[in-house]
């Protein structure tokens, strides 16, 4: 099962995308969570990354796709994966399906979490105050909405159009997220 996780910041993407991960026993693939750890341990990458990520905007897309590539490219994806956090423009979504079709393995299903932005700015406004992350202070997280709306909401379109987008309520408890995302890819029968 090759999997997109859509959503905007604070949709809960993560958190779902590890649940699926369990369920599936197939690696979750978040960008955030690799530069994140790039940052963490100075890698020419994460120093490139760190101020990039402080302000919202987007880490480029060609050091991106090499990130992803290498990622991909490893034994343990075989079975599947899932994505979180890539793609996030459309461009990334057409080398995204390049690269995949190259390795005769394309995306299978994007499902779209979707929430209303005061639960979006409720939910950011918990994880900075539990987690400390430099990037959910309030002026950066308007601006990485706003490079959401902008250069990520499109990416649903990409997939819609090729008939592999299912949109799901990201609202309520993350159990009953997580039975709406299964059920939405169709595997929800023995749980
Ligand atoms: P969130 O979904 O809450 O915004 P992420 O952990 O997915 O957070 O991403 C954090 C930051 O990492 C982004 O704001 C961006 O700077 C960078 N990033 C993550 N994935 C990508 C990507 N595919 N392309 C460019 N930048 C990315």
């Amino acid at each position: 099962m090759r999997i997109v996780l859509l959503g905007a910041p604070g949709s809960g993407k993560g958190t779902q995308a590890a649940l699926l991960k369990d369920h599936f026993e197939i690696p979750h693939i978040s960008t955030g969570d690799l530069l994140r750890q790039a940052v963490a341990d100075a890698t020419p990458l994460g120093m490139k990354a760190k101020a990039i990520m402080d302000r919202g905007e987007l880490v480029p897309d060609d050091v991106m796709l090499n990130l992803i590539e290498e990622r991909l490219s490893s034994a343990d994806v075989k079975p599947g994966f899932i994505l979180d956090g890539y793609p996030r423009n459309l461009a990334q979504a057409e080398a995204l399906e390049a690269l995949l079709g190259k390795l005769g393995q394309p995306i299978e299903e994007a499902v779209m979490i979707e929430v209303s932005e005061d639960r979006v700015v409720e939910r950011i406004a918990k994880r900075a105050a539990e987690e400390g992350r430099s990037d959910d202070t309030e002026d950066v997280v308007r601006n990485r909405m706003r490079v959401y709306e902008e250069q990520t909401a499109p990416v649903a379109g990409f997939y819609e159009d090729q008939g592999l987008l299912t949109r799901v309520l990201g609202e309520g408890s993350i159990e009953e997220v997580s039975a709406r995302i299964r059920g939405a890819l169709n595997t929800d029968g023995s749980d």
